[in-house]
């Protein structure tokens, strides 16, 4: 139990603060005379208090004022109240003091925002401060002051973090808006034009996918590091998410300036990145909008500086592209395109057509691909050629190609009841590979429709399983283990080597169609494909040529050992019903096969 050890108060009314030390000497409360309890209370204050006079000085300090103070209280006894404020404010103080005497008011915390009390070692301190009154003595004026420094600090802390990205320490998309607001507000009709910037990485799926996240956010970090240092003060550069990036240009000279801006950067982002150890490769592509010439206002501005960045992605990458009025046309198109196809998902007007592939040898279909067809109420036909690149870019082809396959298992469920069971080929694009559930999706529509495996055939592009070869060769051999075959569609156009296509779990290649089509013009054309068919046979895989228009392609073909051709020599595609009838005829063609076989020396 502490004694309270209680000094002298003159007239009740102190002057020092008694409880600043510890020492005591009552042993309870109880003990201590009446008007001293209010002492007691002012020693425990966590706020510093002030009682203050109508002249504006102080007749008491409680400690804790003088934790926040950095006075004793005896120093601040007699003093002006001004001693706590900026020297250039003091006078204005004494005005408001005078003017609040006139007019006591209470006045509760947080009414007055940026209230700074300047401490005896010069330091400012944010406080907030509550106001009381007493008549008592001619009367008082008491300051509750609180030390908000903590408060502050963590205000301050919040409203970085809601604006800045967490891992590169760029502002985020929020922020990085308020600024591209503030930049057309401030762009008058008469100042510079600025540009906006869209950057994203090339690569980065990869570097994320086959060395693991952290990996993949150093890459972010050094990013980050390398735009910010190569940008001018006034510039800005921010994180919209992901591998996304964006930079404002303000003060433009010359749109030309925003052009080797992308030009230096997407350099920097070129050089490699090390990174636990290995070198990793990423590069970058970028869209520009200037404002105010290419839009009005922000949303416009972003979503045409993402058209551009569009356009320099499908440019192949590394490029930087100037948003043009043509890319807004062609957006316009994709988004018609999308919405109908939505459409026609849900409401009809898709069909699936099948092109006989044949025999070389026999003249007999042993197969077909199936080839989706769209006519919609307004647009009329639409070829694949317009809608498959606007479904892929928007993920439409996912239920797309959903919708394919149920199709096609039930077409070859009708054919094989019907006693013709043909093996049907299906196209597949490489998103469709990257689902989670692909390969239950395929089981299931099998199973849905009491289809046998080896009656389903899916082909993927050579170029789409190059974009991703590691991707490919795991989803492709989950494919064969459900005993399922697949063709490599269009080879000869995705480069791929040997030592690659014996790794892919495929049974045909399908000789692209630009590579049949230049047999008529000479040998050397002629040679490449016979190259390619001996390749392949080396490797046990079965050739397919496609584009097949001619009998002079066929003779060829034919004489190069070609398994299977298909093309409009033999037929286009077609509809279910009339491909039935031709599963069962194969004199024409096999006629036309003889007359090949003669016309060639
Ligand atoms: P592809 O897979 O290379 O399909 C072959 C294309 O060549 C088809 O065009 C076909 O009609 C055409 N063709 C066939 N024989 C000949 C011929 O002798 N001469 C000429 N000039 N052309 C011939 P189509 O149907 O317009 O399809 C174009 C592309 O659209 C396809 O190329 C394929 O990549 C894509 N596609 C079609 N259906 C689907 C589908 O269901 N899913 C996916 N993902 N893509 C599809
Ligand atoms: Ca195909
Ligand atoms: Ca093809």
């Amino acid at each position: 139990m502490h004694a309270l050890d209680i000094p002298a108060l003159r007239d009740n009314a102190p002057r020092r603060c008694p409880f600043s030390a510890t020492a005591t000497q009552a042993d309870s409360l109880r003990d201590v005379p009446r008007g001293w309890l209010e002492q007691v209370a002012m020693a425990a204050a966590p706020d510093g208090i002030l009682l203050v006079d109508r002249q504006g000085t102080i007749m008491m300090a409680n400690p804790a004022m003088e934790t926040i103070s950095g006075y004793a209280a005896a120093q601040l006894m007699g003093q002006p109240i001004s001693i706590l404020l900026a020297p250039h404010l003091g006078a204005k103080h004494g005005q408001h003091v005078r003017r609040y005497f006139q007019n006591p008011t209470r006045r509760p915390m947080g009414m007055e925002r940026d209230l700074w009390l300047h401490r005896r070692d010069g330091a400012k301190v944010p406080v907030d401060v509550a106001l009381g009154y007493s008549e008592a003595y001619g009367g008082a004026s008491v300051a509750f002051v609180r030390d908000i420094s903590e408060v502050r600090r963590l205000e301050a802390q919040t409203c970085y973090q809601a604006s800045h990205d967490n891992l590169t320490g760029l502002v985020n998309r929020w922020q990085f808006g308020q600024r591209l607001e503030q930049a057309i507000h401030t762009c008058t009709p008469q100042g510079r034009p600025f540009a906006l910037l869209l950057l994203d990485l090339d690569d980065f799926k990869a570097i994320n996918d086959g060395y693991g996240h952290a990996a993949g956010d150093q890459v972010l970090v050094e990013v980050a590091r390398r735009l910010k240092n190569a940008l001018r003060a006034g510039d800005t550069v921010g994180r919209l998410g992901g591998d996304e990036f964006t930079v404002l240009l303000p003060e433009l000279n010359q749109v030309q300036e925003a052009m080797l801006v992308a030009a230096k950067l997407l350099q920097l982002l070129q050089e490699p990145f090390r990174v636990q150890g290995f070198e990793l490769h990423c590069g970058a592509s970028a869209g520009i909008a200037v404002f105010p010439q290419d839009a009005p206002d922000a949303d416009t501005l972003m979503r045409y500086a993402d058209m551009a960045m569009y356009c320099s992605k499908r440019r192949g990458r590394g490029h930087f592209s100037l948003y043009e009025p043509a890319m807004g046309e062609k957006m316009a198109e994709k988004i018609l395109l999308h919405d109908h196809l939505k459409l026609a998902l849900a409401y009809g007007g898709l069909a699936l057509h099948y092109q006989p592939q044949v025999d070389v040898v026999t003249g007999q279909v042993v197969g077909a691909e199936a080839l989706l067809r769209w006519t919609d109420p307004v647009l009329g036909e639409v070829p694949p050629s317009r809608f498959i690149p606007v479904a892929e870019a928007t993920g439409l082809i996912l239920p797309l190609g959903e919708w394919v396959l149920n199709a096609v298992c039930r077409q070859i469920r009708v054919w094989q009841q019907a006693g013709t069971p043909l093996r049907v080929a299906v196209n597949v694009s490489v998103q469709q590979l990257q689902q989670n559930d692909w390969v239950e999706q395929l089981q299931g529509a099998l199973q849905r429709h009491g289809v046998p495996p080896d009656l389903l055939e899916l082909e993927l592009t050579e170029s789409e399983a190059m974009a991703d070869p590691v991707l490919a060769r795991h989803s492709l051999a989950r494919v064969k283990a459900l005993g399922i075959s697949v063709t490599l569609d269009d080879f000869g156009t995705g480069h791929s080597s040997l030592a690659y296509l014996q790794q892919l779990p495929i049974a045909r290649i399908k000789i692209a169609r630009d590579f049949v089509e230049p047999m008529l013009r000479g040998d050397s054309e002629s040679a490449l494909v016979r190259a390619v068919i001996e390749l392949s046979h080396t490797l046990g895989l079965t050739v397919v040529a496609e584009g097949v228009e001619a009998p002079e392609q066929l003779g060829q073909l034919r004489r190069f050992g070609c398994d299977i051709v298909q093309g409009w020599l033999y037929s286009r595609a077609v509809p279910a019903p009339e491909m039935a009838q031709l599963i069962g005829t194969p004199e024409p063609f096999a006629a036309l096969c003889r007359a090949a076989a003669l016309a060639q020396p």
